[in-house]
């Protein structure tokens, strides 16, 4: 789905009212809509991420960005770095740059290039930003916060992220649940 089409995205642009309690450069909390425990909310990643799947594309875009551009081939662990290093959407990693090395394609030797943040932004489709491992660590972050705000941390929560519409995702920008206020059954429906 394009990001303009999206329920989530068009709450972040402000296009659609919502409850919002909590929100930061990388994410927001709103309270759901429709609320299956006394709280529950919402927290999502301001950029268009459709699930949990998404986690792994970010460095796939990164690897095919220097083959296109620099006719370079580097592996899994530097795409890594790369998108840890520069991956995150803010200003301040746009014009930070990164040495990087692989193999030049035609020629098979060692190659050494360097990329902007700029570049990988590109690469990663401007507002199609990554589910990097401090990404959704910073939302896991935000809900023991929340949890700590609505008041539920003695009573206990739960943090639910479904994936897939067999597990009963619904809205395809990544979202994590904060239930609490109420005894919580196990296992989920
Ligand atoms: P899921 O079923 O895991 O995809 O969760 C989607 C959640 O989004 C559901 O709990 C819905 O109630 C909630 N929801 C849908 N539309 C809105 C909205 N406009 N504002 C707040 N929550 C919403």
């Amino acid at each position: 789905m394009a990001a303009n089409e999206c329920l989530f995205c068009r709450i972040v642009a402000g296009e659609i009212p919502a409850d919002i309690i909590y929100e930061d450069e990388r994410c927001l909390a709103f309270r759901d809509v429709s609320p299956q425990a006394p709280v529950h909310v919402l927290i999502i990643p301001r950029a268009h991420i459709e699930s949990l799947m998404s986690a792994r594309q970010p460095d796939e875009a990164i690897k095919e960005l220097l083959k296109r551009k620099h006719n370079i081939l580097i592996g899994e662990r530097t795409a890594e770095a790369i998108r840890n290093e520069l991956g995150t959407p803010s200003s301040s990693t746009e014009e930070r740059s990164m040495e990087i090395r692989g193999r030049d394609i035609t020629q098979g030797v060692p190659k050494t290039i360097s990329i902007t943040g700029k570049d990988v932004r590109e690469a990663l489709g401007g507002s199609m930003a990554t589910l990097d491992e401090a990404t959704l660590g910073h939302l896991l972050t935000v809900a023991t916060r929340i949890a700590q705000s609505e008041g539920v941390t003695e009573s206990g929560f739960r943090t639910v992220i479904n994936t897939g519409a067999g597990a009963g995702q619904s809205v395809f920008h990544l979202h994590l649940h904060v239930l609490g206020g109420r005894a919580l059954n196990w296992p989920p429906g």
